[in-house]
Formats: C-alpha cells, sequence, structure tokens
C-alpha cells in the first residue's frame, strides 16, 4: 500500500477539492499504461492489430493508445526495437497535443531525455521542418540519442546543453518551444511509490523555482507569434499554475492561449489542463502560451555543400545500399558520415552530439554503413530488404545477434519486420552476416 506523506494530501485537497477522496482512493489501484505509435516508420490504422496484444484509443493524443492489461517484456517486442511505437504513459502524450504540431514547423523540446515527446513530435512532423531536442544531463542525453535512432528520426538534433546557453544562442529560432519540466513527480506514485516517500514541501518550493528559471530561458528561443508549451507531470499549484502566473507576470511579451481540448479539468490558469487518475491518466498539467507579435527567424543555416573526393566515394557507395537518402546535407566528418538537415542554424558551443542522421563510416578502404541510417529509411528507399513476419523465428535470432538465413542478393541488406526496418546485415550466398547493435540485441 502506498504510504501518502500528510502534506502531500493537504496539498492535493487543495488541489482537487470535493474530487479529492476519489482521487485517493485510487492511490493503490494499477496505473495506466500506454503507448504512442510513430507515424515515420508505421501507420496508426494497422498497427494495433500487429501487436499481440490489446490496446484502446486515448483521449490524450491522436496516436496514443491505452495497454489494456498486463502486458509483460513490451521492450522486447520486435515492433518496439523497430521503433514502431513508444511506451509512454498516456496523460504524458497531451503536451504534444497542445503544441499542434504542422509539418515542416521547427519545434525545441528543452527538457527532452529520454524522448517520449520527442518522439510524438518527429511523428507530427512526418520529416519535415526541424526538431531539436536537448537535454541537459549528459547520460540522459545518450539514452535520447539511442531513442531518436531507434524511432527514425532523420531531421533533429540532439543536444546536452544549459537551457539558458542554448536558448540564448537559438534566439528567436523555433515555431514551437516544449518545457516538459523537472518536477516532483506527483503524477508517479502509483507507477514509483518511492516517487511517494521522497517528496517533501521543500522539494515542490525548489521545482518550482528551477522550473520558471527553465521557463525564463525557453521564452528567448520562441520566435514572436510562436508558442510556448509547459508541462509538469505532477498537480501541485505552485509547480503548475504558479509557475505559469509568475512566467506571465515577468514576461509581458507572451499571453495565454486558450486550452481548447475536449480531455483534462480546468486549472486554475485558463491556458491549462490537468489531468488525473479520475480523467484516465497517471497525472499532467500542461499549458499554453502565445509570444506576441510576428516577425522571421534570423539565424542563418548552413547551405553549403561540398563535393571533395571522400564525399563523392561515399554518396556512391551509398547508392549501392540506399535508392534515397532521408533529406538533408550529405557531409564527411573525420570519416564519419552524416545526413544534416538542411534547416540546421550555423551555431557552435551548442552542446550539439547529433545534427540529423549518422550514415556511415570509411573504415580503411571500405565504407560501412550505419543502423541509424537504415532506421530513419523505408524499406522501398532501400535496395535489398529482408522483410520477415513476426512468426518468423528469424526476427528473434536477429534481434539476439544470430547469423540467419536470407533469400536476398549479396550485399548490404536491411532487415524488416512487417514491413518495418529495424536493422541490417550483410548477406553472403544466403547468409545474413548480423550487424544488429550490440547494445541492443535481446538477451
Ligand atoms: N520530455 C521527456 C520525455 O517525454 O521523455 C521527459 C522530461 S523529464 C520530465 C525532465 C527532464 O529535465 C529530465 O530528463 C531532466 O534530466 C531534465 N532536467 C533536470 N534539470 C534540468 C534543468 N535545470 N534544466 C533543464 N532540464 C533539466
Amino acid at each position: 500500500m502506498i504510504k501518502l506523506p500528510e502534506d502531500f494530501i493537504t496539498e492535493i485537497k487543495d488541489v482537487l477539492g470535493g474530487d479529492a477522496e476519489k482521487y485517493l482512493a485510487l492511490s493503490d489501484s494499477e496505473p495506466f499504461k500506454g503507448i504512442s505509435i510513430n507515424r515515420l516508420k508505421a501507420e496508426p490504422e494497422k498497427l494495433p492489430a500487429l501487436l499481440g496484444f490489446d490496446t484502446e484509443k486515448s483521449p490524450f493524443y491522436a496516436d496514443g493508445c491505452y495497454i489494456k492489461g498486463d502486458v509483460q517484456g513490451i521492450g522486447k517486442h520486435p515492433l518496439h526495437h523497430a521503433g514502431a511505437f513508444y511506451v509512454q504513459e498516456p496523460s504524458a502524450s497531451s503536451a504534444v497535443t497542445l503544441l499542434d504540431v504542422h509539418p515542416g514547423e521547427k519545434i525545441l523540446d528543452l527538457c527532452a531525455a529520454p524522448g517520449g515527446k520527442s518522439a510524438q513530435i518527429a511523428s507530427c512532423l512526418r520529416g519535415r521542418g526541424m526538431l531539436w531536442s536537448n537535454e541537459v544531463v549528459k547520460n540522459r542525453a545518450q539514452i535520447l540519442l539511442s531513442n531518436y535512432e531507434r524511432m527514425g528520426i532523420a531531421n533533429g538534433v540532439v543536444s546536452s546543453c544549459y537551457p539558458e546557453i542554448l536558448c540564448e544562442k537559438l534566439s528567436g529560432f523555433f515555431d514551437k518551444v516544449l518545457v516538459d519540466a523537472p518536477c516532483s513527480g506527483e503524477g508517479m506514485f502509483r507507477k514509483n511509490p518511492e516517487a511517494a516517500a521522497e517528496w517533501s514541501r521543500e522539494h515542490v518550493i525548489s521545482c518550482a523555482e528551477r522550473q520558471l528559471a527553465i521557463l525564463d530561458s525557453a521564452s528567448q528561443a520562441v520566435k514572436d507569434g510562436g508558442t510556448l508549451v509547459y508541462s509538469t507531470c505532477t498537480f501541485s499549484h505552485e509547480e503548475n499554475e504558479g509557475v505559469i502566473t509568475a512566467f506571465l507576470e515577468k514576461h509581458k511579451d507572451f499571453e495565454h492561449c486558450e486550452a481548447a481540448e475536449k480531455f483534462g479539468r480546468k486549472t486554475g490558469v485558463s491556458c491549462g489542463i490537468r489531468i488525473t487518475p479520475l480523467e484516465g491518466g497517471e497525472g499532467h498539467f500542461a499549458a499554453k502560451l502565445r509570444k506576441k507579435g510576428s516577425s522571421y527567424p534570423t539565424l542563418r543555416t548552413s547551405q553549403k555543400e561540398n563535393n571533395d573526393k571522400t564525399l563523392i566515394s561515399v554518396r556512391t557507395e551509398l547508392s549501392n545500399i540506399f535508392t534515397e537518402l532521408p533529406a538533408g546535407k550529405l557531409t564527411v566528418i573525420n570519416g564519419k558520415a552524416y545526413i544534416i538537415p538542411s534547416e540546421m542554424p550555423e551555431i557552435n558551443g551548442a552542446g550539439v552530439i547529433r545534427a540529423g542522421v549518422f550514415a556511415g563510416e570509411l573504415k580503411k578502404n571500405r565504407f560501412e554503413p550505419a543502423h541509424a541510417l537504415f532506421m530513419a529509411s523505408k524499406p522501398e528507399n532501400i535496395k535489398r530488404v529482408l522483410d520477415l513476419s513476426l512468426n518468423d523465428s528469424r526476427i528473434q535470432e536477429y534481434l539476439s545477434g544470430c547469423e540467419i538465413d536470407c533469400e536476398t542478393d549479396s550485399g548490404y541488406t536491411a532487415v524488416a519486420v512487417e514491413g518495418i526496418v529495424t536493422g541490417f546485415g550483410k548477406c553472403s550466398v544466403g547468409r545474413l552476416k548480423n550487424k544488429y547493435p550490440k547494445g541492443l540485441r535481446t538477451l
């Protein structure tokens, strides 16, 4: 049984009023679980039928579903390896719905690891425009990068930078900015009862101070007329309405956007929604603000194409494997090839870990394509594809690192499951040498 701190019970009574008792009565029941479908790799109309477990559409995001029943080992599902979906608590998907992403926009996800909301944004962008995902904690930024690769995101940048430095460098660059702030995590108590044991009023207050500072920084990166969405997975007034009110007090160039969503409950600010277990999610707050005015970004983007000998040979090697590459500028840096988004601004010192897709590496006199490039490519853009059905035993063998039988011509070959690329190998006389990265293999 979860032991909720007395001060938290007082707080939740203040936040939920007459509904607090109903909330408290649910504190020991099973948490909601969900997935968000990745349109870069899968079709939301078809995927649920392939999963082998029951799902139900969630009200919080167009491509979000509840997982029904007790499903174990979902991270080992071949379609999870393939990046067809991201496991995400259903109410956590609501902030991206408020962000209202359209293909072609430039979006900043300022507190992005492990990457659930970035995965949603990339899916909504459909490969057009640009996503910049930042995570200040270095090792969490690596997890973010690995999720980027799994989801096949090509038009993105991953960085690890302090928000105040990054947002100053990218001042006015983004159409929309998401701040999914670190918080006291009151919406995590059913999933992670230790979070309840660690909760304190002092922590709530210190989180609110940090959240306001992050939001202050974020405001710079939004272009005039752009959108800023703030979200947390906590209930307290201090970390939610309090932060929004203090921010608007200080930033007269921002205004509320009325929350028009049909989910969640009303909050103390007209631009916000709050979701609790009573509305079908573990707990989220999201609020949408608009920067007044209208203007155009001033940062220069890098358009230079260099065509030295190395680049020409990399291009030739890639054309033996792919019929079409993700959009962007092919660049070779120290023998490593990348396809960099054409919207990438020319800036230094922003802690960029990856811009675009890692395409491969020159090793002695040969070129080895990268796993990330296969993940970001559709089967129809790859010359050789071994497409396996979910009940073909070779898919589990491949994901565990084994060599498998292969019917394609010899050469680098994508491995797909139900038409979704999950990695590659090198085919030679009917056998596929496994190139699935060691760190991703199932045991
Ligand atoms: N948006 C993520 C997702 O959907 O997967 C979850 C983000 S989590 C709620 C907040 C993130 O903010 C954490 O990864 C944390 O490391 C990061 N963070 C912690 N302190 C921070 C700070 N001072 N500035 C910016 N981000 C911070």
